[in-house]
């Protein structure tokens, strides 16, 4: 352990702490590891209110996947429950306070995978179901298809009966701000819409990924996007590959940040194949991947792995990411880079 460790440091690697289960990982029965988006986020300008509501949020998120996998639920079922319940919570950037687009609109990507055959749903750019992460688990077990979009996916979530809402049910007066300070900057400056300014306005996205007690594997992603985007922008989230991967055979994956730089990256299927073909573990796969790939392009962000012997990982390169996982007898949650 120490020499990777040392390795990580000398590297310049992961943040301390994001990573330090997984060198004595022992196989969990089962484990659930979830994210709430990285970012710009530091402890001075956070309040202990804050502080107490996002690790709060993120305990019923575990709560809810860990009493699925306890009961020898699926990791399909515990990671749909997980997101669920981060969506319908307006502190992150999914679901009921998703960030507006650059028309006050919401429009929601997600996509969810299953790590036993490879299937795989999602959906970008839907304006009305409730709960994009089950929109995406429909298109994946009712549709034929893996990707819809826009008002064809919003179509679908009506015909299938699934749980859809006005887009004022999204709406929160925290993004609303957002999209003003970021319309401001824009116009501000001469510069691209994607100033650091806007850049810290994007995060909150969520995702979650699990190992149950077959053995299995599955991952989901679910996110509003980036505030101000425009003409039908689509982030890495409803990516399969990008945002979100999952095959027992390697790992389970689930990203957030910097959209663009992870879809050309394909970071989320990258960590994967080097766990399977590299035989690296999702830590080393991951690290190298934000290390020496992203990060010197100036990708910033993070991602949670989880292998089917409960080897994880953590990861950002960001001054902070929402997380925490499970399994029997351990918890966590945490937000800096110094916990
Ligand atoms: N990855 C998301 C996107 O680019 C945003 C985030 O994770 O913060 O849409």
């Amino acid at each position: 352990m120490l020499p990777i460790l040392l390795l990580a440091v000398l590297l310049g690697s992961c943040k301390p702490g994001s990573s330090e289960e997984e060198e004595k990982a022992e196989r969990p029965e089962y484990m659930l590891v979830i994210h709430g988006g990285a970012g710009t986020i530091q402890r001075s300008e956070m309040t202990p209110i804050m502080d107490q509501a996002y690790r709060a949020a993120l305990n019923s998120a575990l709560d809810a996947g860990e009493t699925i996998l306890k009961e020898g639920g699926s990791a399909l079922d515990a990671v749909e429950a997980a997101i669920r319940v981060l969506e319908d919570d307006s502190l992150f950037n999914a679901g009921r306070g998703a960030v507006f687009n650059h028309d006050g609109v919401h429009e929601l990507d997600a996509a969810i995978m299953d790590g036993t055959d490879l299937s795989a749903g999602a959906a970008a750019g839907t304006r009305h179901a409730k709960n994009p992460i089950s929109l995406a688990r429909a298109v994946m077990e009712r549709s034929e298809h893996v990707l819809l979009t826009g008002q064809g996916a919003d179509d679908f979530a009506l015909l299938i009966g699934l749980d859809t809402v006005p887009q004022s049910y999204f709406s929160t007066e925290r993004r609303r701000r957002n999209l003003e300070k970021a319309q401001a900057v824009e116009k501000d400056s001469s510069l691209s819409m994607l100033t650091p300014g806007t850049l810290a306005l994007r995060y909150g996205t969520v995702g979650a990924v699990a190992l149950d007690k077959k053995g299995n594997l599955a991952a989901g992603t679910s996110t509003g996007g980036m505030t101000n985007k425009r003409w039908n922008r689509v982030g890495d989230a409803p990516l399969i590959g990008s945002g979100t991967y999952a095959d027992n055979r390697s790992c389970a994956v689930s990203c957030t940040g910097h959209g663009e730089y992870f879809i050309r990256f394909t970071v989320a299927h990258d960590v994967a194949a080097r766990v399977r073909y590299l035989g690296e573990r999702p830590s080393q796969a991951a690290a190298h991947i934000l290390d020496k790939e992203l990060g010197p392009k100036g990708g910033t962000g993070g991602l949670i792995a989880l292998d089917a012997q409960g080897n994880f990982t953590m990861p950002f390169n960001t001054e902070g990411m929402y997380r925490g996982y499970t399994k029997p007898g351990k918890r966590v949650v945490a937000i800096y880079a110094d916990e």
